[in-house]
């Protein structure tokens, strides 16, 4: 009796470790990450396709025109997108589908897609916060300045999300989020 796959949308600040526990998520068979589309340089070691799409600003506005995005929302200077074709396949699938994006693009989804589930992962503290931002070591000290500001913006917003896991340990972090994705899936309104 297997129906359709849940949009579940993860959102937390960066550096928060959001990415660790969609990595340990994504062991899981039936759960695929969405690949979302970005005008932000890559990162070392970032692959194109495999962590984003990374696109140019003219591609971005294309795939606006075109209706090809699930949502899309501008941070920190760039653009970000999820793209509607491989969710909405994978869905079909049977698949739960993990968007990880930024609050702005939760809302947009939640007004779109009022059955997704929404879990905001938060950080044990605004001071780890700062000091993981600070260990990735990828960042300029303006860049990291401007994130820990967008954060304390994304935690203040984290009432509006069906859940909120608090990363602390990754195993209890992980299995929390597991715990509400099953939960959710043995709704009775989604029992078909
Ligand atoms: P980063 O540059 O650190 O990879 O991502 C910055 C922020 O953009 C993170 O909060 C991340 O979750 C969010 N983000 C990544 N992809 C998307 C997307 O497709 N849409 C939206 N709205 N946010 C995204």
């Amino acid at each position: 009796m297997k129906g359709k796959g849940l949009l579940v949308v993860i959102s937390g600040p960066a550096g928060t470790g959001k990415g660790t526990v969609v990595n340990e998520l994504v062991k899981d068979d039936n759960i695929v990450v969405s690949v979302s589309a970005t005008t932000r340089s890559p990162r070392e070691g970032e692959k194109d396709g495999v962590h984003y799409h990374f696109i140019t600003r003219e591609q971005f506005k294309q795939m606006i025109d075109n209706d090809d995005l699930l949502e899309y929302a501008q941070y920190c200077g760039n653009f970000y997108g999820s793209p509607k074709k491989m969710a909405e396949e994978k869905m079909k699938e049977g698949k739960d589908v993990i968007l990880e994006i930024e609050v702005q693009g939760c809302e947009k989804i939640k007004k779109k897609n009022p059955d997704c589930v929404s879990i905001f992962i938060m950080p044990p503290s605004m001071e780890e916060l700062e000091r993981r931002l600070r260990k990735r070591g990828t960042e300029t000290e303006e860049v990291i300045l401007k994130r820990m500001e967008r954060a304390k913006e994304e935690v203040a917003l984290a009432k509006n999300y069906d859940y909120i896991v608090v990363n602390g340990p990754l195993e209890e972090c992980v299995a929390d989020v597991m715990s509400v994705i099953n939960a959710e899936k043995l709704r009775a309104e989604r029992f078909e």
